[in-house]
């Protein structure tokens, strides 16, 4: 059987679903008609750095954090604000296996980001990585399955290996802002630098603070990676 026939049978064995809801929605949809004007996209007015949304009235090129803390990344970009559906979409990405999501997140990026110099030229897609013990758990790490999703439309390789996590840290939800990036220190490690990659895209599921983003970029510029794009499906709104 061609692989393209496989992907059809998988396909009706595994029907598209709504992230929103969680319905089986038909053909090429990417959100139901309920769950559509509820999603709110980043859009046109977003912070150059991390590419967190702005409000309208913002002339600034920075959000107040980029402003304020030191990022190694070049640019970050988001695709949808994580509000709405989106919360409960992320939620059973991650914990309830719906990693069937990742072909409509993966289509919504190059759909909304196709232009963006982080998608264009790269050498390898990074996902940002998970702890074994978690990973054992869970099954699959969610930044590893938007990756695999994107590297596929994109034509480019993804590394799972490039970077791994070092020592165990606390759960970053339970951290003020300082506990947050001293938990952080040291939690990456570079395991694969004999691929030499130039220019990254790295990989994750949410942008919140974008400590996680800054220290794993941070080893990677450490290890000669001249260009460092930062992807997340979901980020926040500028407060
Ligand atoms: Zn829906
Ligand atoms: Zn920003």
């Amino acid at each position: 059987m061609k692989v393209k026939s496989i992907f059809r049978v998988l396909e009706s064995i595994y029907p598209r679903r709504c992230p929103g809801c969680d319905r089986v929605i038909s053909g090429n949809k990417t959100f139901c008609e309920k769950c559509k004007d509820d999603i709110v996209y980043v859009g046109e007015n977003f912070c150059m750095k991390c590419g967190k949304r702005m409000w309208e009235d913002n002339i600034n090129e920075f959000c107040g954090d980029c402003r304020r803390r030191k990022r190694s990344f070049d640019e970050g970009r988001g695709v949808y604000v994580y509000r709405g559906p989106m919360k409960m979409a992320m939620y059973r990405f991650k914990y309830s296996n719906r990693r069937c999501y990742a072909r409509t997140f993966a289509g919504e990026t190059v759909r909304c980001l196709g232009k963006w110099r982080g998608l264009k030229d790269i050498d390898g897609i990074i996902p940002v990585p998970m702890y074994r013990n978690k990973m054992k758990g869970r099954g699959y790490n969610q930044a590893e399955v938007i990756a695999e999703a994107l590297g596929k439309m994109l034509r480019v390789p993804v590394y799972n290996d490039f970077v791994v996590r070092g020592r165990e840290t606390a759960p970053q939800k339970n951290l003020d802002d300082e506990g947050r990036r001293h938990n952080l220190k040291n939690a990456f490690i570079i395991k694969q630098n004999s691929v030499k990659l130039n220019r990254i895209l790295i990989i994750d599921d949410i942008f919140t603070t974008g400590s996680t983003m800054e220290e794993i970029s941070r080893v990677c510029r450490k290890a000669g990676v001249s260009e460092i794009y930062c992807l997340c499906i979901c980020t926040g709104q500028e407060v």
